[in-house]
């Protein structure tokens, strides 16, 4: 049925056994349908239709939006509103509630739109609160992230940070596993985000997490202040964010740090050495010149800040969530920032008041087992039955009393972060499911390629997101896309030349684009050349069989008289007796008063050399057909 259980699932999560549950309900209908007798059909299908009638609506949706989504005519669903004494114009909002009376009304089943309903998801307060009510604060490291306009060097940054303090021959031996490292400068550990870019941080923080204590707003010494700069100073000050700029690219001789203190300067962020508080580093990621300094300046700001830059490791344990997936062999992964507490293997994890299940597994970005990971480590952990949401704010429980534990309703009020399956009835399981990665700039971009992609309906093809994320393609979504054998779509982000030539290695398709409707335009093109490979069965001619003159193996000569239509070589046929289909061959020869034929038709007799299991009998009827690619259009 599509669904994506794992090679050797012994054990599908309640999700997944819910949404399976659900299709298989529709899938049975249409079986039903197919083989019920004639007398009864009419009824059956009837049924079928009633149930069908399932529509999923937002929370609010306008009076023309909701005619549309239940076929109903507006007038009429005025009336119908105006019956049930909601008087409502066109463009008026009704809520979900009064949608579900009046559907009932109409025949119609609604539910929630999946990412509708808003969940106390915990929120910065929770982090806060705990740290305040916390007995015993005590400096933890602090947490950076690092923002900037694109192409400024945010990534390599990141990556020159990360190879200061790798030891001498571990250098290139450590494969980062998760979104987050730790280095040591001075005996003092120090958390990068490594999700660079300001649109994870906002996503990050509209959904609650506070993870950063430090940002490094990187600017190009080159290319100076640029409109995502502005961006990210605005979104920094607003968070009230201590930052540091980095001047980067430093090495190149155009670099020109003066003009990038004036522009800060023209921002209202006049740099220290001009009287100002803004501090600057100047720094060449390239070369790795000046990181030292920058991580000396970090633990600077962080002492300045050390009242803030606090957790109690023995009080109730927060986490914030850094990325999030479903990955097919290990199933919920989520990396995540513990912010208070510590996390301890097996313990039980809920947001607000969902329990998502237990860290059974927990490493460290180097990808080593840990036991139990305190205030400011990043973890991957493993074991959670729902997927979080980056951002969501996960707390640790010891009763799992009075938590909603029901996935049925749970399912229904999160979007997965396996963002979007579409499996519309696949009666015979032969649907082709395009695998897709989809990393995106920002949140919203996701959920507009989703929306799209989730009209998507085929009765021969589906489309699996099966990872999405933001930010730029990393290499991890290659090794992904290459083991699920999906095609990365990018919006808005880059495509570094390393993480390109990997792809090529790797033979991932990968695809780039700046507006949505090209994204969805590729999307359909893929779909379209898988259908191509569609093979559709193409009647040519009935024979019915006069003598079988030859058996060996399965290879047999057989004479016959052809009814109807015609036969041609190298075509399939299926074998009826008695108006019943019992095996289906292969016609790879064909005579016509012996001499070798491409084609014999109606109403001649031919000779034919077929490979089929069965011994064929004189009055068995040969249905001959060809199959050829096909070539449709998919609408998106
Ligand atoms: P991001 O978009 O901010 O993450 O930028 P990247 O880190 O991907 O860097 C963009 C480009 O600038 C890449 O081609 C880098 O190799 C280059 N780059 C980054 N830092 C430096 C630097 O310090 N010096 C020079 N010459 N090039 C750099």
């Amino acid at each position: 049925m599509g669904f994506d259980i794992g090679k050797k699932a012994i054990k599908i999560d309640d999700r997944t056994a819910y949404r399976i549950v659900n299709t298989w309900r529709e899938l049975y209908l249409k079986w039903k349908v197919e083989y019920a007798p004639e007398e009864e059909k009419e009824e059956v299908v009837a049924q079928e239709i009633k149930e069908k009638k399932d529509v999923r609506i937002p929370k609010i949706i306008t009076v023309k939006a909701f005619s549309a989504k239940i076929d109903t005519p507006i007038n009429e669903l005025m009336r119908i509103l105006m019956k049930n004494g909601i008087l409502a114009s066109l463009n008026d909002n009704i809520d979900f509630e009064s949608a579900a009376i009046i559907s009932d009304d109409l025949g119609w089943r609604v539910l929630p739109e999946e990412d509708s309903v808003e969940l106390d998801t915990g929120s910065a307060e929770t982090i806060e609160e705990t740290r305040k009510s916390s007995a015993n604060l005590e400096p933890r490291p602090p947490v950076i992230v690092v923002m900037g306009h694109v192409d400024h060097g945010k990534t390599r940054i990141l990556d020159a940070i990360r190879k200061t303090n790798v030891m001498e021959g571990e250098a290139g031996g450590i494969t980062q596993h998760i979104g987050a490292y730790q280095v040591e400068k001075n005996g003092r550990e120090i958390t990068f985000i490594d999700t660079p870019g300001h649109e994870a941080f906002t996503a990050m923080r509209s959904r609650g997490a506070k993870v950063a204590d430090i940002a490094i707003i990187v600017v190009a010494a080159d290319d100076g202040i640029q409109p995502q700069t502005r961006e990210v100073v605005d979104i920094v000050t607003a968070a009230k964010l201590p930052f540091v700029v980095a001047i980067n690219k430093m090495d190149k001789p155009e670099a020109d740090a003066e003009r990038v203190k004036r522009e800060l300067a023209e921002l209202n962020l006049t740099p220290e050495d001009w009287g100002g508080k803004t501090i600057c580093v100047p720094v060449a990621a390239k070369t790795g010149e000046g990181i030292d300094g920058l991580l000396d300046t970090i633990l600077l700001v962080a002492d300045m800040e050390k009242e803030n830059i606090v957790a109690d490791a023995g009080g109730k344990t927060v986490a914030s969530v850094i990325e999030s997936n479903i990955s097919k062999n290990e199933g919920v992964v989520a990396t995540i920032l513990v912010q208070n507490g510590t996390l301890r293997i097996n313990d039980y994890l809920k947001i607000g008041n969902v329990l998502y299940g237990r860290a059974r597994r927990m490493e460290n970005w180097k990808g080593e087992d840990l036991k139990e990971a305190g205030p400011s480590v990043p973890v991957r952990i493993l074991g959670l039955k729902l997927a979080p949401e980056v951002g969501d704010v996960l707390v640790s429980t010891d009763s799992i009393k009075g938590l909603e534990k029901d996935v049925k309703k749970t399912v229904g009020q999160r979007p997965a972060a396996l963002a979007y399956e579409s499996f519309p009835g696949d009666e015979k399981g032969e649907r082709e499911i395009l695998n897709i990665i989809l990393k995106t700039d920002v949140l919203g971009s996701a959920e507009a390629v989703m929306g799209s992609l989730g009209q998507f309906k085929h009765p021969k093809l589906g489309i699996k997101v099966i990872h999405y994320g933001l930010g730029n393609i990393i290499e991890a979504d290659i090794d992904r896309a290459g083991a699920s054998r999906a095609v990365v779509y990018g919006f808005n982000v880059r495509l570094d030349s390393q993480v390109e030539e990997l792809a090529r290695d790797k033979e991932v398709e990968v695809h780039t684009f700046q507006i949505i409707y090209d994204l969805l335009d590729s999307i359909k093109k893929k779909l379209e050349a898988m259908l191509s490979q569609e093979m559709i069965r193409i009647d040519l001619g009935k024979l019915k069989v006069l003598a079988n003159f030859k058996q060996d193996k399965n290879e047999q000569i057989i004479g016959g008289k052809i009814l109807e239509g015609r036969v041609i070589n190298n075509v399939r046929f299926d074998v009826l007796r008695q108006n019943v289909k019992i095996d289906n061959g292969e016609i790879i020869q064909l005579q016509a008063g012996k001499q070798d034929v491409s084609e014999a038709v109606e109403p001649s007799d031919c000779g034919l050399k077929i490979k089929v299991g069965q011994v064929i009998r004189e009055g068995d009827i040969l249905m001959v057909y060809k199959e050829e690619g096909k070539e449709q259009e998919v609408k998106l």
